[in-house]
């Protein structure tokens, strides 16, 4: 991070949601540490997204990485925030950021209700393809 004067500003999921807020605050003058539970930036724009689809996924990361890029920026992969991970909301409350942005995504595994759906053997689409990437 640059050491110079403005607010300072933890932004929670390094989703597309989160690296825009980042990308606007770094903008505005903000330092921002970014955190994410997954180790790469993207969220599903990464891991919800096949890995061969090399054109889509080079674009959406070359674009993210220049908003990392920006000195003002620090970004930390693999580190869950909440009541199970190593860093929880109450912690993150008390380290004296000037702002707290929460962009976790709406990621689980939505059910229809047909037979069936739950059996073993049964993989939801995108864990199949997080597990894959
Ligand atoms: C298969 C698939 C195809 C899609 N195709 C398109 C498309 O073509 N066009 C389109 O516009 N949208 C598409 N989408 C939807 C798009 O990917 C989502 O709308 C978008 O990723 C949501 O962004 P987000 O930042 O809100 O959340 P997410 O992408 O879910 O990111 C959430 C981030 O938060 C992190 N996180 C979660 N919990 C925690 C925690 N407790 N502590 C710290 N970090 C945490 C995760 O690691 C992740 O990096 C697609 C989605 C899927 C699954």
């Amino acid at each position: 991070m640059v050491d110079e004067p403005g607010h300072v500003v933890a932004v929670v999921g390094a989703g597309p949601a989160g690296l825009f807020a980042t990308r606007a605050l770094a903008a505005a003058g903000c330092r921002v540490l970014l955190l994410n539970r997954d180790i790469k930036p993207g969220g599903l724009a990464e891991y919800g997204i096949f890995l061969d689809k090399y054109k889509m996924k080079g674009g959406l990361r070359r674009q993210f990485q220049k908003f990392l890029s920006d000195p003002r920026v620090t970004y930390l992969g693999h580190v869950p925030v909440g009541p199970d991970g190593p860093l929880t909301v109450t912690q993150l409350q008390t380290f004296g950021f000037d702002a707290l942005v929460f962009a976790i995504g709406a990621q689980g595994t939505k059910y229809l209700g047909v037979e069936g759906e739950r059996l073993p053997g049964v993989y939801h689409a995108k864990d199949l393809v997080y597990h894959y990437n």
